[in-house]
């Protein structure tokens, strides 16, 4: 039966010259056909015009190649693309192409679902069904790679991990797929373009920065008051800012690169100068930067967008702390695309 095959690309390629080896044929044929599967992206055995019929056939007696497939693509008035993604069980994801005048940014997901409990985000709605594999992290990059090339005319630039999922729960299946897409037998791309973005996991954090990766780091952070983080946050009752904090200090002193904070200012949650306040301390414990993120409102209209008030008060106390900020728009709200709307509506 079709679904008692092995994926093939959870093969790793030396895993893949043995099999040939083992099939009496030579270990290059490993190589061929690894560079179809990654580099190529051949959705099918029969793509493979270079191996033998017979060969082929072998493979497609063995295994699948389980391709995601873009079921719906929505584009929206200011350029941004959402694409609804298939996977091979029928599990949907999202991911989102970000056009500017120059670059292209994918955001991708890393799970189906999600199992943190953020109080603003319309993927938290859907329970976590289960991590996405590598190549299925691999395939949105490639999907909206060739959007960019078909629609804008130039390959992708960046890439962003903050579509659906929790990127650091799913952590090695995205350090697998990030070094498909920076090896020159992927996509090539460099690794300082790409952000992982999460919510914050201390004790990963640890890890990635134990693992010397070359991907740079950005933290959900939208509070930096304990009780207001866990009210819209629940998971920090458990990673408190401290234990943040300390992971966040460990990670600069080992890799040295600057950290990312995504911040939403919400009407009557973080809107008040000790808000502004509490960031400015966190900001001191390691080199920072501030993403102030436009809010999309979801559904039940909860939490709303604090007014431009107390947006340039953020801006003003940040920057005259000597803290970089960006005020950054959203984009694709008409097409449920802006960040914290992703929840498979399509
Ligand atoms: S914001 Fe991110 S971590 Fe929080 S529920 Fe949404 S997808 Fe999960």
């Amino acid at each position: 039966m079709e679904t008692k095959k092995k994926d093939i690309r959870a093969l790793t390629k030396d895993q893949l010259r043995d099999f040939f080896v083992k099939q009496g044929d030579k270990a290059f044929r490993g190589n061929q056909v690894y560079e179809w599967l990654w580099q190529k992206s051949a959705h099918n055995f029969e793509d493979m015009t270079n191996i033998s019929l017979k060969t082929r056939e072998m493979l497609q007696d063995n295994f699948v190649i389980n391709h995601i497939k873009v079921d719906q693509m929505q584009r929206s008035s200011d350029g941004t693309i959402k694409n609804a993604v298939r996977l091979h069980d029928d599990l949907i994801v999202e991911s989102v192409l970000i056009p500017t005048p120059s670059r292209t940014t994918a955001c991708v997901s890393s799970q189906v679902g999600c199992s943190l409990d953020c109080k603003f985000c319309a993927t938290a709605r859907l329970k976590r069904m289960r991590n996405l594999n590598p190549d299925e992290i691999y395939d949105q990059v490639v999907a909206i790679d060739n959007e960019s090339r078909l629609y804008f005319n130039r390959p992708l630039s960046n890439i962003v991990f903050m579509g659906m999922g929790e990127p650091l729960m799913n952590y090695n299946n995205v350090l697998k797929a990030i070094d498909k897409i920076t090896s020159p037998e992927g996509l090539g791309m460099s690794p300082k373009r790409i952000v992982v973005s999460t919510s914050g996991v201390p004790k990963m954090i640890k890890k990635m920065a134990d693992d010397e990766v070359k991907f740079k780091l950005a933290v959900s952070l939208h509070s930096a008051i304990d009780e207001v983080r866990t009210s819209i946050m629940p998971f920090n009752a458990t990673f408190p800012l401290h234990d943040l904090r300390e992971a966040l200090q460990y990670w600069y002193s080992k890799t040295k690169n600057r950290i990312t904070y995504e911040y939403v200012v919400w009407d009557g949650i973080n809107d008040k100068r000790k808000d502004v306040d509490a960031l400015v301390d966190f900001c001191k414990f390691a080199p920072s930067k501030v993403n102030l993120i436009e809010y999309n409102p979801i559904d039940d209209g909860e939490f709303q967008q604090a007014d431009s008030k107390a947006i340039d008060m953020y801006v003003k106390v940040l920057e005259s702390n000597n803290i970089t900020v960006t005020v950054r728009r959203s984009r694709g709200k008409d097409i449920d695309a802006a960040c914290g709307q992703l929840a498979n509506k399509t």
